[in-house]
């Protein structure tokens, strides 16, 4: 399970909507709107606790 960094939505890795990487960490965004929230202030709501480093799932797709 992971957590949208957003709205705290707990989600399955595979049904987030978006995975987002920040600082080499990857967030999951539950939907588009979160998503949105995400990229436009990724400072506040990346927290290296809520994502997963990049370098332990190498099976996701990233978008910038
Ligand atoms: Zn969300």
């Amino acid at each position: 399970m992971v957590k949208d960094p957003v709205c705290g939505k707990r989600m399955n890795r595979g049904r987030a909507h978006a995975v987002v990487e920040y600082q080499h960490v990857a967030y999951f965004l539950c939907c588009p709107l979160c998503q949105a929230q995400f990229e436009s202030a990724p400072q506040v709501y990346a927290k290296p606790g809520l994502g997963k480093k990049t370098k332990e799932s190498h099976r996701l797709a990233y978008r910038r």
